[in-house]
């Protein structure tokens, strides 16, 4: 079977060979693109396998290095793991969440994204979610909040503030691990991941402590009302919380690092 970018007599590969690299490049790229549309098409599931090189160099009609260099770019993407051996090949991953972030992290570090912009995004975000788990923490996950209150209780009593803010911030990726709606759990996750790894805070000993104190009061009520099964309650709180937060994080001097690309 002929592919999509294969037409006529000449072979795509014997096409490019006059053609500039940037020519070769790109129908590696398209290359790469028909696979991504034919794991959505078959609805392949990781685990699963591309066909191997030999069958892919016949169905594009190109070389065994154009092939290679399509399924490098996927790899890059972390959509495929190239297996060795006799029955090696391209193995379907899932992206992982990780590899997800950092692209949409390189794609703010130009956009001059501020601290403001980002609390906008949140206050709206959390509620959201709050309410998304709000009947859907079982005894399992109402335990791991309150262990992660003891914990951030200790931190800030020892005077940890920065492990205690990390803490706290763990409190709300808690709540993402119970949601089922995966773009919004995703987006929470990353504001989360921005606010832990980018802020910086000049603010007193004093102020660090109000913030943690807030933190902690809020997030006792937030169990209270997850514990009651009482969605009302469980928005109102997370939107006082966040506005709180907010206001806090400002008197505290809160400032973003400008370096998104390398993630620290
Ligand atoms: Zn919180």
């Amino acid at each position: 079977m002929a592919g999509p970018i294969a037409t006529g007599p000449m072979s795509a590969e014997e096409a490019g060979a006059s053609a500039s690299p940037l020519r070769r490049i790109k129908l590696s790229d398209q290359i790469a693109e028909d696979l991504c549309r034919r794991i959505a098409r078959e609805r392949m599931e990781p685990g699963q396998r591309l066909p191997n090189e030999q069958k892919l160099m016949q169905h594009y009609g190109c070389a065994k290095g154009t092939i290679r260099e399509a399924l490098k770019a996927l790899e890059v993407q972390g959509l495929v793991a190239m297996r060795p051996g006799p029955n090696g090949g391209a193995e379907i991953r899932p992206v992982s969440i990780d590899a997800a972030a950092q692209q949409l992290r390189r794609f703010l570090h130009f956009r001059r994204l501020d601290f403001a912009q980002v609390y906008a995004v949140r206050r709206e975000l959390e509620v959201a979610l709050g309410l998304d788990v709000a009947g859907r923490l079982d005894a399992e996950a109402l335990q791991r909040l309150e262990e992660n209150i003891l914990a951030c209780e200790a931190a800030f009593a020892a005077g940890e503030h920065a492990r205690g803010r990390s803490l706290e911030l763990t409190f709300h990726d808690l709540l993402c691990d119970a949601s089922d709606n995966a773009l919004l759990a995703f987006m929470c996750r990353f504001i989360n991941s921005l606010l832990r790894d980018l802020v910086e805070f000049q603010g007193s000993a004093t102020e660090y402590a109000a913030f943690g104190a807030h933190n902690l009061e809020s997030h006792r009520q937030l169990v209270s009302a997850f514990r009651a099964k009482d969605a009302e309650a469980v928005g109102r709180i997370m939107q006082e919380h966040m506005c709180c937060a907010e206001h806090y994080m400002r008197r505290l001097d809160a400032s973003f690092r400008r370096d998104l690309l390398s993630g620290r």
